[in-house]
């Protein structure tokens, strides 16, 4: 089976490298490709000639264009990245018959309310990113491939940067540290996402009837500012050498950072239909952000 991964070195991406090569044969491309097969989003006809050449079993987009805040200042770009180029690779992945696994997010909602979303309420973006991404969503599901949608929140990696790791770099500088405390959700690290993509992928080449939108995400839910309290602890636990200096963390409204991009209040995101539908268990979101603490620090 020949897998086509796009966004190779993304958080998600990266773990997919590991978790999909037991399925198959996988030609995974980043933004600058690879001989002559384009890996850029952003090149609508290179990318619908990647797939004619591959002609991939599965086809797996883990890139995006995810600077919210880039985003609104270049809402063209996120256009293409997000929705036009979900689009190409939707109808090409009908054309050869592939399924395609696609990623999108908890910001195609508005963030109101205080339950978890489930996969049919109504969207309502708040921003350029959580409108193309919707935009990609629906041209999926349009174009009639067989498709696996996973929206998922808050993703985090040992990889690269992330909110963890940002927690720990301020609390070695500063005595107070100032976190927002009114955005509900769960981290989820790209580890689960790529391990889930894989057992669906596999069930759904098996039953068909499985494919459709999905949201997944950690169990449980946090704010920003429990988020960082958390990894501070366990920080201190894990190596009592730590040298930090924040002996104070302050909760704050988002509108204590104001940013170009708005952000759903509540990401919470409901998983049920997911584990369901593929006998998964999604873990409480602090066991894998241990688990990442321990490989970082
Ligand atoms: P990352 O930002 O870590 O990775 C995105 C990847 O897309 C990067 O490798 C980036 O490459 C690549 N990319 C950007 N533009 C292009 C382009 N024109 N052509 C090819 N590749 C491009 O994202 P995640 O791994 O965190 O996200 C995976 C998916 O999950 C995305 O669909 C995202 O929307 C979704 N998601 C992410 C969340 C998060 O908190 N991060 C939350 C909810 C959903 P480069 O490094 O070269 O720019």
């Amino acid at each position: 089976m020949n897998i086509l991964l796009l966004g190779k070195n993304g958080q998600v991406g990266w773990e997919l490298q590991r978790s999909l090569a037991p399925l198959g044969r996988v030609i995974a491309l980043d933004r600058r490709g690879e001989g002559s097969l384009c890996g850029d989003l952003a090149d609508l006809d290179g990318l619908a000639a990647t797939v004619r050449a591959v002609q991939p079993q599965v086809i797996v987009n883990a890139a995006a264009h995810t600077a919210v805040d880039r985003a609104q200042a270049e809402p063209e770009l996120a256009e293409r990245i997000n929705a036009q180029a979900p689009a190409v690779l939707a109808r090409a992945a009908a054309a050869c018959g592939a399924l395609l696994l696609h990623y999108s997010t908890d910001y195609v909602f508005d963030g109101s309310g205080q339950t978890p979303w489930q996969e049919g309420d109504a969207t309502g973006p708040l921003s350029v990113y959580g409108r193309t991404k919707l935009a990609g969503e629906q041209a999926i599901v349009q174009s009639g491939c067989v498709h696996l949608i996973l929206r998922t929140s808050w993703v985090y990696a040992a990889r690269g940067a992330n909110f963890a790791k940002t927690m720990l770099r301020l609390a070695a500088e500063r005595e107070r540290l100032t976190v927002i405390d009114d955005q509900w959700g769960a981290p989820t690290g790209a580890e689960l996402i790529a391990d889930v993509s894989a057992h669906a992928i596999a069930q759904v080449r098996a039953e068909p009837a499985k494919a459709g939108l999905y949201h997944l995400a950690a169990a449980g839910e946090t704010t920003w500012f429990s988020y960082a309290n958390h990894v501070l602890a366990q920080a201190r636990q894990a190596q009592p050498a730590i040298e930090l200096k924040a002996t104070e963390v302050v909760p704050v409204a988002s509108s204590h950072f104001p940013t170009p991009a708005r952000r759903p209040h509540n990401s919470r995101l409901d998983t049920r239909k997911l584990q369901a539908a593929f006998g998964l268990v999604l873990p409480p979101w602090q066991a894998g952000v241990n688990r990442m603490l321990l490989e970082i620090l």
